[in-house]
């Protein structure tokens, strides 16, 4: 299929409810009116007038100065923080169109608008397996058929798909990845992969999820090219990123990446849910990195983390050596730990009560694959704890396996 039927009319490759997503002319009218540099009375918005909202209290509160940022915002996002998105990631090789962005309540949002568009009840999606629990909840939210496909050290073993597929007798409507430094697993798909991925996405005329909240936290190795780098401008391709993991989760500002026709559906959507993100909290991201910031900031974040993977490595080998497998991610959160040997019947999620009585606390395997796999596997974040506490961590986590096989 050409890339213009897959899109147009809204292309059949799309969920049927897509084409009910109309938009809203009324948050429309905010970008339309901020455009119009003549005086304009304005009865169109149902917003308050900047001088009944407490501006003063709100800048002395938080410090924050208004600059008009709570009023609602354009859908598509504050323009000072797509501007800024934009030519941030120009200055570290990747050239993105502004017609292509769409600034989410965090990374979430944009993977319940990919979902939204793609998924009608009954359409098979493939996942990794383990994979993100919040990525399987949002597609089971629109009622998708979960595939769960193996992954190894490399990511997702692409080369199994084809007869995946054939099995379940239904090509998939999309394929969800988390290709950097994976959640749960730590693991990164391989540039080949990545290659292969693309050309079976072609042959099923299928929608590649591309879910990266962890890409720029490589603490280790090569860089691998992203498959926007690969097939740039591929319409298949959807990507969805957050500020989360790189400056904070509270802030809940993300962003998608995704072909200017799509996006607009995902505008239509995007207002169906809550109009636009929020405006502070934009403008905030905006005026750090228009001050420089970032770069300094994400070089700490990486010698950081790279010192706090290494301490839970070595703590794991230390306290239970070959009684465990653990992953070696070269970025991102987490590690994923698997129990063998004389702890390799235990179910980790009975273990959980034990381990929180000794003070310790992970995610057990099972909520990483609709299928209740991973019984004997556990997700770790090294990224929140300092080396001395992931040391102490790894030892109560020890006291809990022991006296869990005493039971
Ligand atoms: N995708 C993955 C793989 C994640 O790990 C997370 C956060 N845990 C998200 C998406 C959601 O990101 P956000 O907090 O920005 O909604």
């Amino acid at each position: 299929m050409s890339m213009t039927s897959l899109l147009s009319p809204l292309g059949t490759r799309l969920a049927s409810r897509a084409s009910q997503l109309k938009g809203s002319i009324i948050d429309n009218s905010t970008s339309l009116l901020a455009s119009q540099t003549h005086d304009i009375v304005r009865f169109a918005m149902g917003a308050p007038n900047a001088e009944l909202i407490p501006e003063k209290d709100f800048t002395r509160l938080s410090g924050m100065p208004a600059n008009g940022r709570y009023d609602y915002a354009a859908t598509e996002g504050v323009p000072e923080l797509v501007d800024q998105l934009v030519e941030y990631h120009a200055r570290h090789g990747e050239d993105i169109d502004p017609a292509r962005v769409l600034i989410t309540t965090g990374g979430m949002q944009g993977l319940d608008i990919a979902f939204k568009l793609f998924v009608d009840p009954g359409d098979v999606v493939i996942v990794e397996s383990p994979t993100y629990t919040n990525g399987i909840g949002t597609a089971l939210s629109y009622q998708a058929k979960v595939v769960e496909a193996p992954v190894d050290d490399d990511g997702l073993i692409v080369e199994k798909l084809r007869q995946l597929v054939e099995e379940t007798g239904q090509a998939p409507k999309a394929i969800y990845t988390i290709p950097n430094f994976q959640n749960p697993s730590g693991r990164t798909l391989s540039e080949a992969r990545r290659r292969l991925l693309l050309e079976l996405a072609e042959e099923w005329d299928a929608f590649i999820i591309d879910d990266d909240p962890y890409g720029a936290l490589r603490f280790d190795g090569q860089e691998v090219p992203g498959f926007l780098d690969l097939s740039p401008g591929n319409p298949r391709v959807v990507q969805v990123r957050t500020f989360s993991k790189v400056l904070a989760p509270g802030l809940r500002v993300g962003w998608m990446n995704l072909d200017p026709a799509l996006r607009q559906l995902a505008i239509n959507a995007k207002q169906s849910m809550d109009t636009c993100t929020n405006g502070p909290m934009q403008q905030l991201i905006a005026d750090y990195l228009a001050e420089g910031k970032l770069d300094k900031h994400l070089d700490g974040l990486r010698s950081v983390y790279r010192e706090r993977k290494q301490a839970m490595r070595a703590a794991l080998a230390s306290e239970l050596g070959d009684d465990v497998v653990a992953t070696d991610p070269e970025g991102g959160f987490f590690l994923w730990l698997t129990l063998r040997g004389k702890y390799a019947a235990v179910n980790t999620e009975d273990l959980f009560p034990t381990a929180l009585k000794h003070g310790v606390a992970y995610i057990p395997g099972p909520a990483f694959s609709n299928s209740g796999t991973f019984t004997d596997a556990l997700r770790l974040c090294f990224a929140t704890s300092t080396p001395e506490r992931i040391v102490t961590g790894v030892q109560r986590l020890r006291a809990a396996l022991d006296e869990q096989i005493e039971l």
